[in-house]
């Protein structure tokens, strides 16, 4: 096996907690799915153990429930520079819970990290990269999927990296003549401001600096089509005055974009899609139980109560305002 042969792997199968054991898959690996734990990178909680210590005692899992765990806060010194550690938490062939009904049949590796509010580092993409070349060259699983690309998950912010962008690191021992970032970035159908700061191919843009280029911008309603200036962004690192970082972090959600669907969603509408309305009932704070996606008047109920919380008119139909106010 490849993936077993990584320097930055660690071995820890039976060593975190567990209670019991996850039953051997019935069906072959053909999904390698990609999350992030949605804590900060830097917290004490942030790797492997604590997430087995969660999943048993507090879920009641069997144990962990990833195969891999990357580990950003714990670095390992390699032959190939410094590295991410990659625990290895369960033996691939045990069905671990990750993605509810689609488990028997993916393989759960997660970032240790909230990449809403981290920034990637070269050590944990070099340890994504490698790890996923491992696996493709071991033949273990054949699509990547981020947890919120599989059926049944598209509400979940995981992951919130560009995992594939993350698959394309080249390694910073030979260094390639990075690609300059582009001057104005127009923004696409799924952006967030760190998918567009990573298009800077000598990897100096970070989303602070995108924020300090584009003042107009807010970074939480960020629309297709949108420009945003990289090149004041490149200006603002390569001034000395700026090398000091800012003492105060710029707290920023980067969201992946939603298109509005065209027609205004309300009880009665014809042509909505029950994906779009279960997405209206989770943005307007609805328990899960009553996310259904069908436009009734409890959605109404919870539409309106959410416009009067945003200032919006409180017409209990979603519309381009209230829509992009959501997404
Ligand atoms: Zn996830």
């Amino acid at each position: 096996m490849n993936f077993t042969n990584l320097p930055q792997l660690v071995d820890k199968r039976g060593k975190l907690e567990s209670k019991g054991t996850y039953s051997k898959r019935t069906k072959s690996i053909t999904h390698r799915v990609w999350h992030h734990s949605l804590t900060l990178k830097n917290l004490g909680g942030s790797d492997a153990v604590s997430f087995a210590d969660y999943h048993v005692n507090t879920l009641g899992w069997p144990g962990c429930g990833y195969t891999f765990v990357i580990e950003p806060k714990n670095i390992i010194n390699t032959p190939n520079g410094k590295r991410a550690t990659i625990v290895y938490a369960n033996d691939i062939n045990r069905r671990t819970y990750h993605v509810g009904n689609s488990n028997q049949f993916s393989l759960g590796i997660c970032v240790a990290g909230d990449y809403r509010y981290d920034t990637m580092d070269e050590a944990t993409l070099a340890s994504i990269a490698e790890l996923h070349a491992a696996l493709v060259k071991d033949g273990i699983g054949k699509y990547d999927k981020a947890h919120n690309e599989m059926p049944g998950y598209s509400w979940k912010a995981c992951c919130q990296y560009n995992y594939r962008d993350a698959f394309d690191w080249k390694g910073s021992k030979t260094p390639t003549k990075p690609a300059p970032a582009p001057d104005v970035y127009t923004i696409q159908e799924g952006d967030t401001l760190w998918s567009i700061a990573h298009k800077d191919g000598a990897g100096g843009v970070q989303v602070e600096d995108l924020i300090k280029a584009n003042p107009g911008i807010d970074p939480t309603k960020l629309k297709i089509g949108q420009k945003i200036n990289f090149g004041n962004a490149k200006e603002v690192i390569e001034k000395p005055e700026n090398v000091k970082k800012p003492d105060v972090k710029v707290e920023v959600t980067p969201k992946t974009i939603v298109p509005y669907p065209g027609i205004v969603l309300k009880e009665g509408a014809k042509g909505m899609k029950a994906i779009d309305i279960k997405r209206i009932q989770r943005a307007a704070g609805m328990p899960e139980k009553d996310v259904d996606g069908k436009y009734g008047p409890k959605t109404t109920k919870a539409v309106k109560a959410y416009q009067k919380r945003q200032g919006l008119s409180q017409d209990g139909r979603v519309g381009p305002n209230t829509w992009n106010r959501m997404f």
